[in-house]
């Protein structure tokens, strides 16, 4: 079956698993196994040079972990896939990979926390030349990248504010000088926005969050050019930052559900921004649905949805979010974000708490925020929930 020929919700379901399995079995064996026996010596090291398809050990390929690969690769319309064992994982293999000594990368100052501490910290300990621009100034990020890079690195929407790159614009600067255009998808997940077709080279995702969808896995994937990916995959076999059965499983069964749980919470989350947009206590709503929001255009033209996360400030201080977060109930308070049930926040404590006080406030994010993850609940029950922590602030 050709799944390319399918809509996404299909290929979310039958990706990767249309051969029949082990006796018959209709879910993918978890198959934790290390290493693979042969009786024959010259097939044994025909598979083991790559000259035959085969698994020799698993820190390399292995077969629960090769259905998640090829899930990603048919929804991301990839020509090739790999793994990792967490997003950061798939994110520090991929930069490590192109970006040697005396390179350049040009990418945002609002990147991922754990993305921007590789770029911060220690890229420019291996002498990586680093670039980060106001992350919606796409005139200064054009203008950076014809000075010549070699690696573009974008994220949107960013995290935690919602800010909206153009992939399309960026790519093209990119392509110009040559550049390789990364794109780390974790918010959109590929139901939302694929950055391959808007002219990215490779896209990346934590796992850990949308695609498993239920908090009990973690994970990372890289999808894109063979060539690219398979430069990845070398370094990674070697890293050894590499994805087991058992996750591999989870984060592929809970992919099965990935419309379902993205439709409704694309829904619910644009109910939410609005209703938290005309609330009295809320000062500032960062939703990319909402018409307001100043990426609202480039956002309806490359995806599809505006996605599940969603930030906003109280009018107030830290002290009023200290108040306000735990007088809620249908939330955990906690790091992480895209599960079933929501999650919230303040970037101090979640995404960004790696970095310090001044790093934050240099990337515009305001100790007073909180980050929203919607989950799959009744959204009524949502607002209901938010409305009554937000009438018992004074
Ligand atoms: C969580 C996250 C990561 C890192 O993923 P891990 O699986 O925690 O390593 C990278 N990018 C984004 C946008 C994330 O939300």
């Amino acid at each position: 079956m050709d799944l390319s020929e399918q809509k996404i919700g299909t290929a979310t379901v039958w990706g990767g698993e249309t051969e029949r399995f082990l006796k018959g079995a209709v879910t993918s064996p978890i198959v934790n196994s290390v290493a693979f026996a042969y009786d024959d010596l010259d097939e044994w090291h025909a598979v083991a040079t790559g000259k035959a398809e085969g698994y020799i050990y698993s820190r390399n390929t292995n077969p629960t972990v090769a259905v998640l690969e090829e899930k990603i690769r048919i929804l991301e319309s990839a020509e090739a896939a790999t793994s990792f064992a967490t997003g950061m994982g798939a994110i520090s293999n991929t930069l490590f990979s192109f970006l040697t000594p005396g390179k350049r990368v040009v990418s945002l100052k609002d990147t991922y926390g754990g993305a921007s501490r590789l770029f911060l910290d220690f890229l420019p300990k291996y002498n990586v030349n680093v670039t980060l621009c106001d992350t919606t100034d796409h005139e200064q990020l054009e203008a950076e990248i014809a000075k010549g890079c070699d690696v573009v690195y974008l994220e949107t929407p960013t995290n935690p504010t919602l800010k909206i790159v153009d992939i399309k614009r960026l790519s093209a600067a990119a392509k110009k000088v040559g550049a390789i255009v990364a794109v780390d998808n974790t918010f959109a997940t590929p139901i939302n926005q694929n950055p391959l077709k808007l002219g990215a080279d490779l896209v990346i995702h934590s796992a850990t969050k949308f695609l498993n969808g239920h908090s009990d896995a973690m994970g990372g994937l890289l999808a894109g050019k063979k060539e690219l990916v398979e430069k990845v995959f070398q370094f990674r076999e070697i890293n050894g930052a590499s994805l087991q059965a058992d996750p591999a499983y989870m984060i592929a069964r809970g992919m099965k559900t990935l419309e379902l749980r993205i439709e409704r919470q694309n829904a619910s989350a644009l109910k939410i921004a609005r209703f938290l947009k005309a609330h009295p206590k809320v000062s500032d709503v960062f939703y990319p649905g909402l018409e307001t929001h100043p990426g609202h255009d480039i956002a309806k033209a490359q995806m599809s949805g505006f996605g599940g996360m969603m930030s906003f400030s109280l009018n107030g201080t830290y002290e009023d979010v200290k108040k306000f977060l735990p007088k809620l109930k249908l939330v955990h308070l906690a790091a992480s974000l895209g599960s079933v049930s929501t999650l919230a926040g303040p970037p101090r404590t979640t995404s960004h708490v790696e970095l310090t006080e001044e790093q934050r406030a240099h990337l515009g994010i305001p100790e007073s925020l909180i980050r929203y993850s919607v989950g799959i609940e009744n959204v009524e029950d949502l607002m209901a929930d938010l409305g009554q922590a937000l009438d018992s602030l004074s």
